[in-house]
């Protein structure tokens, strides 16, 4: 059996096991992160809002208040450094009660959220016309951002495997083996042997927790339902809106996307790890935003989609195992784990013993093509050098054969249909794929010498085509 040794190993690639991996590898240390999936961000991560949030919402004196605002802070300069889109549009919460306004502000301040102003109902109508007149109270908070939370987050794996680190996806994990120097972690294949273990497995914490034989938490689940809009309606909101939250969560908020769409949702209902959509649910969102903002057009729907939340208790949990040497339990990282995740990182680098130092490995991600940025002098000239650049594949979002080669030859190769999707944006349009896919599977295909029939959608055995013998290759 092949047997490798790391200083840490991450299981889990969402946005907190890999912002972990991204400061640990640019920190010096030899560090993999373990994926049961074909590529980062599959999970949580990739079915949110997209929002850093400002902070003023969180209970005072937990760690979500606290990790939400030194998150909320870090952001700007990781999106810089990795060239990712931070767009700062701030938030609104509106309502008609006034004192859940006042204890919202004065939430804000007990958390140390700067930039917060509360709104008479005539400021509020005059910079929101579009809210319905129920609508007569509320607060503006300056510094809440949205951000593409997948790209994002492969971004951030993409700097970490340039800095020396190795992700191994499709890692089923068998057993793992405690050592008097730490732990043996096996799939039957490759062991990995490592003294110190970070479980950012998302919902699937107790899954490793099991097999760690460390410390379990009643998690509980929660999904939530999501409207896409199609850009034709990019102008109905210029910046978010929530409705005052409720003990469910922060409601059915309506927000512009980094990419130009609008999303509307999510829901809050208490359900098993599973992104299933309902048509109650969906009604329910529809009902909610009616009542917020009255020119949401729901026809212009071009996609539904759910993501679910890990909740325990009323914080997250972040913490060295009482049981495991070594391991550091992150469990519960429901919202706003996004926001907060680079300082969640830096809280569990802290209790793991290592030392965060990221000016040892400072190489830098080369920055994705992206023709819709170009001027049109931009455009020509890099189709005069290469003509895929001129070939479009994808035409609701204008994605070029150039741009998706380029995606696939990075420092983590796509492999997916949807990490091609959640790279360049091919298949993310009005047509969903209908009339790119085929093409999107072939060019998969050629770059990386695979078969076609072995190409999927996201899970391993999500082929996109079916061969004529019924039976696909294996990935
Ligand atoms: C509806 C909704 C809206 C939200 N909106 C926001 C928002 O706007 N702002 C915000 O800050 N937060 C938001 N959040 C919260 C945020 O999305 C999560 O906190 C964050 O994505 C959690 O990231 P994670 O890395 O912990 O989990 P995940 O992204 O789920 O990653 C866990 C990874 O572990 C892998 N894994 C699981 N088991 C194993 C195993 N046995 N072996 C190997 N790998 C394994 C999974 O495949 C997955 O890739 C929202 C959440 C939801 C559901």
């Amino acid at each position: 059996m092949n047997r490798i040794s790391k200083d840490a190993v991450i299981i889990g690639a969402g946005v907190v096991g890999v912002s972990i991996f991204n400061d640990l590898t640019r920190s010096g240390y030899d560090v993999a992160i373990i994926e049961k999936e074909l590529d980062v961000s599959t999970g949580t991560t990739k079915a949110n809002s997209g929002l850093i949030h400002a902070g003023f919402d969180c209970k005072p004196n937990t760690l979500k208040a606290k990790l939400n605002v030194e998150g909320n802070a870090m952001y700007p300069e990781i999106c810089a450094r990795l060239g990712v889109e931070l767009k700062r549009l701030g938030a609104y919460v509106v309502g008609n009660d006034e004192e859940a306004v006042n204890n919202l502000m004065e939430k804000g301040k007990a958390n140390g959220v700067k930039g917060m102003k509360k709104l008479s109902n005539s400021a509020l109508h005059k910079l929101l016309p579009n809210l319905t007149p129920e609508m007569t109270t509320g607060l503006f908070a300056e510094n809440a951002y949205i951000i593409d939370p997948y790209f994002y987050t492969i971004c951030l794996a993409e700097e970490g495997v340039i800095n020396g680190g190795e992700i191994y996806f499709d890692y089923h994990i068998k057993s793992i083996k405690q050592t008097a120097n730490g732990y043996v972690i096996s799939n039957g294949k490759e062991e990995i042997i490592t003294p110190i273990i970070f479980n950012a497995a998302g919902a699937g914490y107790n899954d490793v927790a099991k097999l760690l034989k460390s410390e379990l938490y009643n998690v509980v689940h929660r999904r939530g339902e999501y409207y896409v809009l199609d850009h034709s309606e990019k102008d109905v909101v210029k910046s978010t809106i929530f409705p005052l939250p409720t003990k469910a969560g922060k409601g059915v908020l309506v927000t512009p996307t980094v990419n130009g769409n609008i999303l509307v949702g999510p829901t809050s209902y208490e359900s098993d790890d599973t992104t299933v959509t309902t048509a109650e649910g969906l009604a329910d969102i529809a009902t909610k935003v009616k009542k917020m903002v009255d020119n949401v057009n729901l026809g212009k729907t071009i996609r539904v989609f759910a993501g679910v939340r890990s909740i325990v208790g009323e914080d997250f949990v972040i913490e060295p195992s009482q049981k495991c040497k070594g391991v550091i339990n992150i469990a519960g990282i429901c919202s706003p784990g996004l926001s907060s995740a680079p300082a969640i990182s830096q809280m569990a680098i802290g209790l793991s013993g290592l030392k965060y130092d990221p000016t040892i490995r400072c190489n830098k991600i080369a920055p994705y093509t992206n023709l819709s940025k170009m001027s049109v002098a931009e455009k020509n000239a890099l189709i005069r050098r290469d003509k895929d650049y001129g070939l479009i594949v994808c035409k609701c979002e204008g994605i070029t054969l150039g741009e998706i080669k380029d995606a696939i030859n990075r420092p983590i190769r796509p492999r997916t249909m949807d990490g091609i999707k959640r790279r360049v944006r091919a298949g993310m349009g009005r047509c969903q794929g209908g009339f790119c896919n085929d093409k999107v599977a072939m060019i998969i295909s050629q770059e990386n010498n695979i078969p076609l029939n072995s190409v999927v959608k996201e899970k391993s055995n999500g082929y996109y085509m079916l061969s004529r013998s019924g039976v696909n290759e294996k990935l």
